[in-house]
Parts: C-alpha cells; sequence; structure tokens
C-alpha cells in the first residue's frame, strides 16, 4: 500500500522559529530594534488562554518583546479601542494580536478595523485583504501563510497548471489561502457548505487545502493519487474510551494511502501558525523602522 510523504510541521516551525530567531537578534545588533508582539486577551475562554499563553512564550524565546494584555470580560467597546489606540501608539509595539473571539457583546470588525494596518500582524483588516487581493505587501493571515510555506518548500514557488481545491470559505483561512494559491499560479476553486459534489471537486485537486471545521470529513476516496494534501482542521474528538484527541478535516489514514504528500493532525499546520505570527511581526518592525526585510 503507498504511503503519502508526512509533512512535519513541527520540524517545519521549528525552524522557522530559529530562522526569525536569528533575524532578530542581527535587528538588535545593527539597528538597536527589539520587535515586540502585544497580545489582547479580553475574558478568560480556556483555548484562548492557551494560545495566548504559547504566543507569549515563542515571542520570548525568539527574543522579541511580548505584552500581554489580559482584559475583564465585561470590558467595554470604548475601553478596547482605547487600549488599541495606545498600541497603535507605542514605538515598542510592531504587533498587534486581539485574540478572537470576542465577548459577544464587542465588535470585533470594529476592533481589527481600529488597529494600524502596518501592526495588524494576524492580517485581518481590511486594508490588508484588500492588499493580498490586489497584489501589494501586505500582512497576511498565519494560518494560510504557514500552509503556503508548506507547499513553497514542496513544490516550488510556481503551482502553474496545477489545479488547487481549497474546502472552506472563512476569512481567517479558506479565503486568503485562496488568494495565496492564486498567487502561485494555481487554478484555485473555493468549495464550502453549498458546492454540489463535493467529492468529484476535491478529486480534481492536485493540491487540496481542508479548512471546514468537521473532524475527519473528507476520505481517501476524494483524493487525487498523488496529490498534496494540507488539513488545517484542528477539531476535539471525544473517543468511545472517553479519552479526547485531536483529528483532522482529513480522515488521515485512508487519505494517506492515496495522497503524495500530507500534513498531518496534529503536528501538521497547526505549529506554523504561532512560528508565522512571529515571522509576521519581525516583518511589521522592518517595514515600520524601513528595514530590508528578511526574504
Ligand atoms: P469556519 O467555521 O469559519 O469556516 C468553515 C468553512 O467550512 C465555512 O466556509 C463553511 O462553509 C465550510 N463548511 C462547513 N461545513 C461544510 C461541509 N459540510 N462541506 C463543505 N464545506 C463546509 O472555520 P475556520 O476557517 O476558522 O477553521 C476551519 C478549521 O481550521 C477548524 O477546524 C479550525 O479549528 C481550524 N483552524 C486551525 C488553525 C491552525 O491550524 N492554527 C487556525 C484556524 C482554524 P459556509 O461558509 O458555507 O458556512
Amino acid at each position: 500500500e503507498p504511503q503519502a510523504r508526512r509533512l512535519d510541521g513541527k520540524a517545519f516551525a521549528a525552524a522557522l522559529r530559529a530562522r526569525v530567531a536569528g533575524h532578530v537578534a542581527r535587528l538588535k545588533d545593527d539597528h538597536g530594534v527589539t520587535p515586540g508582539l502585544a497580545v489582547v486577551l479580553v475574558g478568560e475562554d480556556p483555548a484562548s488562554e492557551v494560545y495566548v499563553r504559547n504566543k507569549g512564550r515563542q515571542t520570548t524565546e525568539a527574543g522579541m518583546a511580548s505584552f500581554s494584555h489580559r482584559l475583564a470580560a465585561d470590558t467595554t467597546q470604548a475601553e478596547l479601542l482605547d487600549l488599541v489606540a495606545r498600541l497603535n501608539a507605542d514605538p515598542a509595539v510592531h504587533g498587534i494580536l486581539v485574540q478572537l473571539p470576542l465577548p459577544a457583546h464587542l465588535d470585533a470588525d470594529a476592533v481589527i478595523g481600529a488597529i494600524a494596518p502596518e501592526k495588524d500582524v494576524d492580517g485581518f483588516h481590511v486594508l490588508n485583504v484588500g492588499r493580498l487581493a490586489t497584489g501589494q505587501a501586505a500582512l497576511v493571515p498565519c494560518t494560510p501563510l504557514g500552509c503556503l510555506m508548506m507547499l513553497d518548500d514542496l513544490h516550488g514557488p510556481d503551482l502553474s497548471g496545477k489545479t488547487a481545491v481549497v474546502v472552506g470559505r472563512s476569512n481567517i483561512v479558506g479565503k486568503p489561502m485562496a488568494q495565496l494559491l492564486l498567487r502561485r499560479n494555481a487554478t484555485v476553486t473555493v468549495a464550502h457548505s453549498r458546492t454540489a459534489d463535493l467529492a468529484a471537486v476535491c478529486r480534481g485537486a492536485d493540491i487540496l487545502v481542508a479548512a471546514v471545521g468537521r473532524p475527519e470529513m473528507i476520505p481517501g476516496a476524494w483524493i487525487k493519487p498523488g496529490a498534496t494534501v494540507i488539513d488545517v482542521g484542528i477539531n476535539r474528538v471525544q473517543l468511545a474510551d472517553g479519552r479526547s484527541v485531536l483529528r483532522g478535516d482529513v480522515d488521515f489514514a485512508s487519505a494517506a494511502a492515496v495522497a503524495g504528500a500530507i500534513t498531518p493532525v496534529p503536528g501538521g499546520v497547526g505549529p506554523m501558525t504561532i512560528a508565522c505570527l512571529l515571522a509576521n511581526t519581525l516583518t511589521a518592525a522592518c517595514r515600520l523602522h524601513d528595514l530590508p526585510e528578511p526574504e
């Protein structure tokens, strides 16, 4: 039975973090600039707390300054906007990330829109979305950026003639992923919950990116032999014996028997996201100080 190459996101992310740390050290030595990332967390979502803690730790490990702002769940829109304004104006802060989801009484679009676009390291501000769509220098959302880096490593920067299918059309993953694949000259289809015959659409993909949020929804039978499969899904699943495990959007066992290369869950795309956040903070710091960007 043929087995796909397993794309090791953990190792890839460690290498990326090491490269970022090297650039950060040079930026400090040569220019006296320490890139700084501010993370804002409102309320007490346990998953968000884990993410924010990991972000802070990895930021510090890369030699950057980490600023953590924890606000009460009943923080008002005006208070949050006031903090964002202060971070926008703070020269020690090069990247600002407001952890989503926000409590329901807050307007996430308005908060993201208030972040200075040049400090918007999540790449969610409409200006960065528009810049990505029009081929201008943008800050690109971390998860699709990580997927692209893994694809670049495997296929090189030109996907001419290849068919790419992205399942999922969220602003965080699906849509920016499609833009990045288009920029690499792939022929891109974006599928979603209203797509007819998703199986047939997926079977046409040389590159299949799954960002759905449904555990093991995509079986090997939907995968073109030899295709590259990037599984963005992170789904917590309760097993019959009571254990709780993480599963992707792709059924790994059956997919790995057909695909040419595939990312596992966990240990695939997941670790790349925070590494790309650090890379974006470095990029933002270089641009804000008019210094050349690392490649
Ligand atoms: P969203 O819920 O925002 O979007 C899911 C998309 O999947 C929607 O476009 C939806 O379609 C589509 N969809 C839902 N059901 C189906 C179906 N049955 N068939 C086809 N399409 C369907 O999720 P996100 O994009 O934020 O996240 C997707 C997954 O990636 C999640 O598992 C999430 O945990 C994971 N993730 C992982 C990250 C990481 O690796 N660090 C970061 C971000 C997310 P429609 O628009 O029509 O509703």
